[in-house]
């Protein structure tokens, strides 16, 4: 019995979007073949109106098109009534901790999922931006990702951090070790004093990179210090549903992790990983 805490019921890449409830139910569906019994359900916080100012750049600007009651709505319709948490992943830009606090005071969210996506302009994970991997120099690329995300958790914003190692997504190359572990110590240290858990994101192995989020080393990391971790798909269509959560979850006994934590719409609940 798992949960998959970071599921996207947004239909296709930014289009206009209704949330009819068979879709919810495709995703409940999906995840049950996989002894997935809950979803924390989340969309991206940049899509909506409201949004609009708090992310830097022309990319961000040209998405934040739907009003958030759509999206609120849905939950409201379906919260309590199917094994679910609702949630937003939302942007963290350091500087814009109070309008981001703002716009997430619009809903009782269940949890919040924290992203650092951007570096300023630059979209990690954005495919027309690919080539700025090649113009930066890795150090700066992942010495910055590493302390925005550090703002990020020190924010008080979010309840975890997902996707906590996104430069590596089209494996360009990265630092080396003895330049990443101390970043992944300072982040690690800075997520168990402010009790923001960790996401084992299994998106990745989707991606060009083909590993689990986050690498063993900054796992092992967590582990050290008990660090609760939960499971993601970070699925975007219903067959994405706690996909790869066996390899998650070997990779996270062997790392030394021997529960995972989910945000629930009753609290947090943990499962051993036995
Ligand atoms: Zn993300
Ligand atoms: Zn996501």
């Amino acid at each position: 019995m798992w949960f998959d805490q970071h599921v996207h019921m947004e239909h296709g890449p930014y289009t206009p979007t209704e949330y009819p409830v068979e879709w919810l139910e495709q995703f409940l569906e999906a995840g049950h073949s996989r002894h997935v019994m809950g979803l924390g359900i989340v969309e991206h916080g940049y899509r909506f109106t409201e949004s609009q100012g708090l992310l830097p750049g022309e990319w961000s600007a040209r998405r934040c098109l739907y009003p958030l009651r759509g999206y609120t709505e849905f939950l409201d319709r379906v919260r309590g009534r199917y094994p679910i948490a609702v949630g937003l992943e939302m942007d963290y830009v350091p500087g814009a901790e109070e309008g981001i606090r703002n716009y997430l005071q619009r809903y009782s969210w269940d949890f919040v999922l924290g992203s650092v996506h951007f570096l300023d302009e630059f979209g990690l994970d954005v495919g027309e931006m690919k080539d700025e991997y090649v113009r930066r120099d890795p150090e700066d690329i992942w010495s910055l990702y590493y302390h925005y995300s550090i703002q990020a958790v020190e924010s008080g914003l979010f309840q975890a951090i997902t996707h906590p190692d996104l430069p590596k997504i089209y494996g360009f190359p990265k630092p080396s070790d003895s330049m990443l572990i101390p970043w992944y110590r300072q982040f690690i240290e800075a997520l168990a004093d402010n009790h923001v858990a960790l996401e084992i994101n299994t998106a990745g192995l989707r991606r060009p990179v083909k590993e689990i989020y986050p690498h063993p080393k900054l796992l092992e990391e967590a582990a050290k210090v008990h660090l609760p971790v939960t499971l993601a798909s970070d699925a975007h269509e219903p067959e994405n549903v706690g996909r790869f959560f066996d390899e998650a979850r070997q990779l996270a006994r062997e790392c030394g992790v021997d529960k995972v934590s989910a945000f629930t719409a009753n609290g947090i609940q943990t499962m051993s990983l036995g």
